[in-house]
């Protein structure tokens, strides 16, 4: 089974996949991850990607897609993975589909989780950090014990910069732009739309659902 996760930052995506693994056992694969990784060993391709992701741009296709292909060569991706930030380009999803069928994979079932713009911004500036020693707080999922102040050293918390309207609207539309014809790839294949405005329970209840038919249907 191959999964692909598309959402914008905030969505739940994470959560959700975390949940599908448990669930599907196969493996989840970030490509921002791999890159991360290898920038902290030193390689290569992680000098390469570092000034690159610093400045929020995408690596190039021909790197990403080298580094993909030997990720899932790997014993653990035999019985299929998840997909969470791949691909990011319609090039890369075009390379993905010939490197999945050149190696006999199903083609992949896509989960976009969808939420508005509006809600994505509520979840983001209710954000708030402890200046003393860094912890993160949300006034409407984990606030503090005493509004406004650290629980564990009384340090007044702020805003950060990132997190305010303006720049998490621009963040969205830039997501938007990119992803909108990496989706289009995909919305006359195995597409599926849902709701990530909804509890997370739920959201994977849905999914675990159309899992289940899934594997159903390839018995
Ligand atoms: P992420 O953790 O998915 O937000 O990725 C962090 C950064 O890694 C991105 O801002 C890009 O610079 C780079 N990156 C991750 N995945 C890809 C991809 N599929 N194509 C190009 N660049 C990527």
């Amino acid at each position: 089974m191959i999964i692909l996760m598309f959402g914008p930052p905030g969505c739940g995506k994470g959560t959700q996949a975390c949940e599908i693994v448990g669930l599907t056992k196969i493996t989840a694969i970030s490509t921002g991850d791999l890159l991360r990784g290898e920038m902290k060993a030193g390689t290569e391709l992680g000098k390469k990607a570092q000034d690159i992701m610093a400045a929020g741009g995408l690596v190039s296709d021909e790197l990403v897609n080298d580094m993909l292909v030997s990720r899932i060569s790997r014993p653990d991706c035999k019985e299929g993975f998840l997909l969470d930030g791949y691909p990011r380009t319609v090039e890369q999803a075009k390379f993905l589909d010939g490197v999945l069928a050149q190696r006999g994979f199903p083609s992949p079932i896509v989960i976009h989780l969808d939420v508005s713009a509006d809600l994505v911004v509520g979840r983001i500036t209710a954000r708030k950090q402890c200046p003393v020693c860094n912890r993160i707080y949300n006034t409407m999922y984990q606030p503090p014990k005493n509004p406004g102040v650290c629980d564990f050293d009384n340090g007044v918390l702020f805003t950060r910069k990132d997190d305010n309207e303006e720049t998490v609207r621009e963040r969205l539309r830039a997501y938007d732009r990119l992803t909108d014809p990496v989706i289009r790839h995909y919305s006359s294949g195995n597409y599926h739309k849902l709701d990530g405005a909804r509890a997370p329970e739920v959201v994977f209840e849905e999914i675990s659902g159309l899992l289940q038919r899934e594997l159903v249907g390839h018995a």
